[in-house]
């Protein structure tokens, strides 16, 4: 089959890191008699200095042709580059939030895996972590408390201020489906993450997952509080697959998930949509300090572009060899900078690359 795969290099550090990602997408097309259209979007800083703005209207309607887009990070440094000098609808950060939008990606999957041979990074203590630990955190990205009406007011001489938490039933819904969906590529278990014994959103939450469950037999649920949940993720990450939870809490659950793992190089991401159109990309930022040094850590790119096989293209198989490239790569003990530790072979951001395509 033929894939068109929107690429976004972006600023900073993202065009080598995304570099060695189509690196292995290259060496997965050709084990896998595959082909991977490739065009190229800018976004963020690369398209404030082309075209003046952070997004064209030309450039969201190429990424949504795409069957799914591949992204490394934007935004410059924000003390020094000029672009943090230009009205905030004008920012890089702008171009995100537009693409975002623009596309209608209302569930982000951030994956925490804890790989063997990093476990010093987990901050964890050892019998915590045991065999290590693999799940994701999907959050819902559009709805909740971040964008509800809110206002600051004064009332009787007292300034108060107000949010509102909105969900509907369909928004709860679409990403119940895509939850359950991708457990079903998993470990098929749905762990629902609430406030429900306070909160009417919540209660309706549990109840549009409830019935989006009866569809997917096979898949177990549970519901958990979410202060429970923030216990649990430090208690014992291991009984998790897929946590399934609205805007807020997933901004700080899936936060807190990230810091267990302990090696932001290492961490993919993937905003998604219904049907298989995905963005994917690392979950850090464009590192401007390490930029065009050749030592950034290319890993975080190349998992995403592995979660793209999976749950945009049905590549399980591809998906599966990408992973398990970069597990022994770990394993064979070559190291970027970020994630060196003693007795380790040092390598670069390209050398990285292509010790992980030699293992697909
Ligand atoms: P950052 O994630 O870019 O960097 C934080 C630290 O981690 C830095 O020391 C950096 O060198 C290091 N680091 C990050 N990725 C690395 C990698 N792959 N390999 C090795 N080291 C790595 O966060 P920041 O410095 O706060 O932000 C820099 C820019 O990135 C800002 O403009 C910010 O707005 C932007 N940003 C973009 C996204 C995105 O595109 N989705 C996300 C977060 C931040």
């Amino acid at each position: 089959m033929s894939f068109k795969v929107g690429v976004i290099r972006g600023d900073g550090i993202g065009p080598e890191i995304v570099a060695e990602a189509v690196k292995v997408l290259d060496k997965v097309a050709q084990k896998y008699g595959e082909e991977f259209q490739y065009t190229d979007i800018l976004l963020g800083g690369a398209s404030i200095d082309a075209c003046g703005e952070p997004l064209t209207k030309e450039a969201l309607e190429t990424a949504g042709s795409c069957d799914a887009v591949l992204m490394g990070s934007i935004g410059g440094n924000t003390s020094t580059s000029p672009w943090y000098k230009l009205p905030a609808n004008l920012r890089p950060e702008a171009g995100l939030l537009a693409i975002r939008k623009g596309l209608g990606l209302f569930a982000n999957m951030r994956p925490a895996y804890l790989y063997e041979e990093l476990k010093d990074a987990c901050p964890l203590r050892e019998d915590i972590i045991g065999d290590g630990f693999d799940f994701v955190v999907m959050r819902e990205l559009t709805g909740g408390l971040y964008f509800g009406d809110r206002k600051t007011y004064v009332e009787e001489g007292v300034t108060k201020a107000m949010d509102t938490l909105t969900y509907s039933e369909d928004e709860i819904r679409r990403i119940a489906v895509r939850a359950f969906d991708i457990a079903m590529k998993r470990k098929k278990k749905v762990t629902s993450v609430d406030k429900a014994n306070v909160l009417d959103s919540s209660r309706l939450w549990r109840k549009v997952v409830n019935e989006v469950a009866k569809d997917y037999p096979e898949v177990e649920l549970e519901h958990m509080l979410v202060d429970n949940c923030a216990m649990q993720l430090v208690r014992d990450p291991k009984q998790f697959d897929v946590i399934l939870t609205e805007n807020m809490f997933g901004d700080i659950l899936s936060d807190e998930a990230s810091m267990v793992t302990g090696s932001i190089g290492m961490l993919s991401s993937a905003s998604l949509r219904e049907g298989t159109f995905g963005l994917y990309e690392p979950s850090h930022g464009s590192a401007p300090d390490i930029a065009g040094k050749n030592i950034a850590n290319p890993i975080a790119t190349i998992l995403s572009a592995s979660m793209m096989l999976r749950y945009s293209f049905n590549m399980d198989e591809a998906a599966d060899a990408v992973d398990a490239a970069v597990k022994q790569v770990l394993k064979d003990g070559y190291r970027t900078v970020d994630i060196m530790s003693e007795g380790m072979k040092k390598v670069g951001t390209r050398e990285m690359g292509d010790r992980i395509v030699e293992r697909i």
